[in-house]
């Protein structure tokens, strides 16, 4: 049997925009939302430092990333 990947804990740094705090966070900590296009796919978070609510356009790189790393993914748009 091939070995099997075990989740690996992810640390993702950010960055408030509010606040100007900078964090690491666990893959729980984020959500990830893929819409059509680009212009609405994004991930947030919720600032530890301050408490805002942070939105953040996610390109490709991103959400390659992002999923990898196991941050629930939320699609917004159903393409069957
Ligand atoms: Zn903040």
């Amino acid at each position: 049997m091939p070995l099997t990947p075990r989740p690996v804990a992810v640390l993702f740094k950010a960055a408030c925009p509010d606040c100007r705090a900078r964090f690491e966070l666990a893959a729980g900590a984020l959500r990830l939302a893929i819409g059509a296009s680009r212009r609405t796919t994004f991930y947030s978070f919720t600032c530890p430092e301050c408490g805002t609510a942070v939105r953040k356009p996610a390109g490709e790189r991103i959400v390659e990333l992002l999923t990898g790393g196991g941050v629930r993914t939320l699609r917004l748009h159903s393409t069957v």
